[in-house]
């Protein structure tokens, strides 16, 4: 079994992020609302990550009230600001603002759309339309993929959850790319018929290790999406598992990430890399 490591992959591509010696100075505005916990951490680890190399963050962190309009207006002051070259919206919004996500998310000037969000990008992506910015954590799948020579074009690929963030873009990415894509949702009928026939299995559905042996066909490349935290352990530290049951399936898969240190480590990842075409 190959293990896909994502610290390991992501490592090569921060060293070639160094040895091209960025000299322009970058900023990227992150634009949090509330005080969700994780959303906090994420931001922190995004933040942490920029500053070590170079490029400058300003996170605007809004009270969890903040009306939608207050939102927008500093979405378009920093559209208009030439020092500012990425702006995010940190998601999920609070409840009350999230029927408005689309909204908020599309007001973003689609060259400064560095987390690839906006209905923009996301159509030049369905066109295959190379001059865009791309979705971090799909971008990064496809990069882990690659990186480990897994062969793409002409696979068999089913992806288990089809978020606006991850299933549903990536599977677009992987059909431009020559994969045959089957998409699974909550109301797919019969799950194991499609997970059994996958040359390269993707699971992003945030339920905790769904996949089990059963669902899957010997040799198969496993992408575990998912981050679900299970519990703490005794020194108070989050216990995580991903979406598919990992001891379970590791002796009849060719290769597989693990979690955490598969996907998560390439998303962060791809939003640097992704500034840095800004
Ligand atoms: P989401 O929560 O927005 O949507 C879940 C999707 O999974 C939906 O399409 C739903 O229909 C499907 N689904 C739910 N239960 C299912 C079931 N029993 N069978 C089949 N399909 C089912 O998804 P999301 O925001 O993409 O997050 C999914 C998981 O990926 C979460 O655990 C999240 O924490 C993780 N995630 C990780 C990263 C990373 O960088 N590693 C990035 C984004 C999300």
């Amino acid at each position: 079994m190959l293990l896909l490591d994502g610290k390991e992959v992501s490592k090569s591509i921060y060293q070639y992020i160094k040895d091209s010696k960025i000299t322009r100075r970058l900023k990227l505005v992150v634009i949090l609302v509330g005080d969700k916990e994780d959303s906090k951490v994420y931001v922190n680890m995004k933040q942490r990550k920029c500053q070590e190399y170079d490029i400058d963050v300003d996170v605007i962190n809004y009270e969890k009230d903040t009306s939608k309009e207050t939102i927008i207006n500093a979405i378009k002051q920093y559209n208009n600001d030439s020092s500012v070259n990425g702006l995010m919206v940190q998601l999920p919004l609070p409840p009350y603002l999230q029927e408005y996500t689309r909204e908020i998310l599309d007001n973003i000037e689609p060259k400064k759309d560095v987390d690839g969000l906006t209905s923009n990008n996301m159509g030049k992506i369905c066109l295959n339309h190379e001059n865009t910015f791309y979705q971090c954590t799909p971008l990064g799948i496809i990069e882990l993929l690659n990186y480990y020579n897994i062969q793409i074009e002409g696979s068999d690929v089913v992806i288990v959850g089809k978020s606006q963030i991850v299933g549903l873009p990536l599977s677009i990415m992987l059909s431009n790319l020559d994969a045959t894509v089957s998409l699974c949702h909550i109301k797919t009928k019969d799950l194991k018929s499609y997970t059994q026939k996958a040359d390269i299995l993707i699971v992003c559905c945030g339920v905790p290790k769904l996949i089990t042996t059963e669902h899957i066909k010997e040799g198969v490349t496993i992408i575990d999406v998912g981050i679900n935290v299970i519990g703490q352990t005794s020194t108070g530290k989050r216990k995580i598992c991903g979406d598919v049951d990992f001891e379970g399936v590791k002796d009849k898969v060719g290769a597989i990430t693990p979690v955490p240190g598969g996907v998560g480590p390439m998303t962060i990842c791809m939003l640097i890399k992704q500034i840095l075409n800004c």
